[in-house]
């Protein structure tokens, strides 16, 4: 099958792109069945608008009263912890029930919003 590059218009800035043959091929392989809708200029802002948005809260420590901000949204009810709290804290944190949201988690207690897409084509 023969593809001709085409120019489509982007929905949101309304500017038009070139719909590549290289990128109807790539579409094609993968069975996309609709055009891509934007240019690549709005499909990079998206990307980055929607997945690497820094989530900062403001909160109070629920230990010492400090305002700080916090970088993943607290969970209603749970107690935050600034970082110097944190660091005092004995390490049997679970035995009131309560676990406590720390601040500056190491690894995986950050934001489970997972990162759309990887800004590669994609057909919506
Ligand atoms: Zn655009
Ligand atoms: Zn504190």
């Amino acid at each position: 099958m023969e593809f001709t590059d085409r120019v489509l218009k982007c929905i949101d800035c309304g500017a038009e792109f070139i719909f590549t043959a290289g990128e109807q091929l790539f579409f094609h392989d993968k069975q996309f069945t609709n055009d891509p809708k934007r240019c690549k200029q709005c499909k990079a802002k998206r990307a980055s608008s929607s997945g690497r948005a820094r989530t900062e809260t403001r909160t109070t420590c629920s230990e010492c009263g400090t305002a700080t901000t916090v970088p993943f949204k607290p969970t209603q009810g749970r107690p935050v912890l600034c970082r110097s709290c944190f660091q005092k804290q004995p390490g049997k944190a679970s035995a009131s029930g309560a676990k406590p949201e720390i601040l500056y988690p190491a690894t995986a207690a950050l934001s489970p919003t997972r990162e759309p897409g990887g800004g590669g084509l994609d057909p919506s």
